[in-house]
């Protein structure tokens, strides 16, 4: 049974094929992000513990990074290996790495739960191949300059090998601007749902280029139906070996994933088909009720010390009466009594909240 949402929902395919990074599954009613420093560098068991925090469902575990300049840091190479383990282990979440070449796809095998192709690596087709063969989840990136048709055709090389355990990654493209590291091609994430069921991620951090675009690009992309974000986030942004630019920190990621519930919540319609299925929905409708419900407690707040100043009264009867009636409108399966009980509920719930207010924390 499919509950219609609340909002209007981007275009979404019934037959979403599934694909699961470790435990995570992408392609379903949520929307996992995936989140790490752009290298595994020293330190990186706290990056990752910072990330599970913030709400991260999988890591970025590269070790092996391809870099524009042979000068810059190419990653720790295998002898980061112990640290993707360790990572693994204390978090509990799985980590996706990117194989430059063949040989690495058999380094980074038991160490990793995904591999990440990445944009410069789009058009190799033996590494496609060898990933196809290797059994993982592939994270294939679109080249920076690769059409659906030549993105999907490089895909058509792993699932040939019998692996259809397969994440398209919009990363940006390459266009005239330069303010930007790419340009998002967020019509990617619609016209794709009509070429193939894959599951289809983002990656905003590769396209801003610059951290405080990240949020933007991430919620363009949530809006758009995404079904995974690729995020680059470091405890201390301006410490980071590689991307330092645009690396959010875990607060900015949180905000992130707390705004991926809310818009799964409101644009995703429920798949309610069992007691688990049902629980999972409502759990979600249920973090996102009381979190608009503590917004609403702050809003009563700012609207008391204004009526204080304005001598009015605490509360106005007519105005209470107002909103029950537009709200009996808007929800009229409730009835009018239960949403008159609600709102009362609510009023007398948030102005009691208020009156016990913490102190905000400096
Ligand atoms: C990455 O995600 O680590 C990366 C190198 O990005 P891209 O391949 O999209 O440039
Ligand atoms: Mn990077």
């Amino acid at each position: 049974m499919t509950i219609e949402p609340l909002l209007l929902s981007a275009t979404r395919r019934h037959d979403t094929h599934r694909v699961n990074i470790g435990a995570v599954a992408i392609g379903g009613d949520i929307v996992p992000i995936i989140a790490g420093p752009c290298a595994v560098e020293a330190g990186y068991v706290e990056h990752a513990v910072a990330a599970r925090r913030a709400g991260a469902s999988a890591l970025r575990g590269c070790v092996f990074k391809p870099r524009t300049r042979p000068g810059s840091f190419q990653g720790l190479g295998s002898a980061g290996l112990p640290l993707l383990d360790e990572a693994r282990l204390v978090t509990g979440l799985p980590v996706i790495a990117e194989p430059l070449g063949g040989e690495d796809i058999n380094l980074l095998r038991g160490h990793a739960d995904a591999l990440l192709i990445g944009a410069r690596s789009m058009h190799n087709t033996p590494l496609l191949r060898a990933a196809g063969q290797s059994g993982m989840t592939v994270i294939l990136k679109r080249g920076m300059s690769a059409t659906y048709d030549e993105w999907l055709a490089a895909a058509d090389y792993i699932t040939n090998e019998g692996n259809r355990q397969v994440i398209l990654c919009e990363r940006g493209i390459r266009t005239f601007e330069t303010a930007t590291r790419n340009t998002l091609d967020v019509s990617a994430i619609a016209v794709l749902r009509d070429m193939t069921d894959l599951p289809i991620a983002v990656d905003p951090s590769h396209a801003a280029g610059a951290a405080r675009w990240v949020p933007s690009l991430a919620v363009a992309a949530l809006a758009a139906g995404v079904d995974a974000l690729l995020i680059e986030c470091h405890p201390n942004p301006a410490e980071s070996m590689c991307d330092a630019a645009q690396a959010i920190t875990p607060v900015v990621l949180s905000r992130i994933v707390q705004t991926a519930q809310a818009l799964c919540a409101m644009t995703r319609p429920a798949v309610a088909d069992s007691v688990s299925g049902c629980r999972a929905v409502i759990d979600t409708i249920d973090d996102t009720v009381f979190r608009m419900l503590e917004y609403r407690a702050a809003v009563v707040e700012a609207v008391q010390q204004h009526k204080l100043a304005a001598c009015l009264p605490e509360r106005d009867v007519d105005r209470e009466h107002e909103i029950v009636e537009r709200l009996s409108r808007n929800a009229p399966r409730l009835g009018d009594d239960r949403v008159d009980r609600l709102v009362h509920a609510i009023i007398d719930e948030c102005l009691d909240a208020v009156r016990v207010w913490p102190q905000a924390v400096a």
